[in-house]
């Protein structure tokens, strides 16, 4: 029997940063449009199944932005925090996007709420991609006067990915 060679792999594990916007639907002033929520899950879809180990990070900005929550009377820190949640609403949404199209995903945070997903663990988060699951990092830094793109950078390092 002939072995079936895999393609090599340009990158092994990747972390790939999506801004809140990408799932916003202006026309129809929906936060987390359906459509366009399930074009990017089956897009990272496709990658998973080449083999790449998938980590996101998402942001928030289609929900709530700290700086904009500033410039309408919203402390600043208040604001972030309210930021970083909608980053977890989002990484949820995306999950249950992925997991819908038979892919294993999980949501880690950064800020811990064990209800509703596991605290971001740097060995566990490794486990995740050695086991084939696609993991959402929720939550950004877990910091205030910080971005998600800040978190995308952080967790690209954290685990180890050879591109972001
Ligand atoms: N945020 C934060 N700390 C972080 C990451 C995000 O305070 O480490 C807050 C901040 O208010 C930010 C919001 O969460 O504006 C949403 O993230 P971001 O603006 O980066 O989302 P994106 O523009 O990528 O959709």
């Amino acid at each position: 029997m002939k072995a079936v060679r895999k393609p090599k792999l340009k990158y092994r594990r990747i972390l790939l940063k999506l801004s809140g916007e990408v799932l916003k639907n202006r026309e129809k002033g929906d936060c987390i449009d359906a459509e366009r929520l399930a074009f990017m899950a089956e897009r990272v879809k496709k990658i998973h199944k080449l083999g790449v180990e998938v980590g996101i990070v998402l942001g928030g900005g289609n929900i709530f932005r700290g700086l904009s929550g500033a410039k309408n009377g919203v402390n600043r820190v208040v604001g972030d925090s309210m930021g970083m949640l909608a980053t977890i609403i989002n990484a949820l949404a995306m999950m249950n996007a992925l997991e819908s199209i038979g892919v294993p995903t999980r949501v880690m945070t950064a800020i811990e709420m064990p209800k509703l997903a596991e605290p971001f663990i740097q060995r566990r988060a490794l486990r995740h991609f050695e086991k084939g699951r696609v993991v959402i990092f929720g939550g950004g830094t877990g910091n205030p006067f910080f971005s998600t793109d800040s978190a995308a950078a952080l967790k690209a390092s954290e685990i180890g990915a050879d591109a972001l």
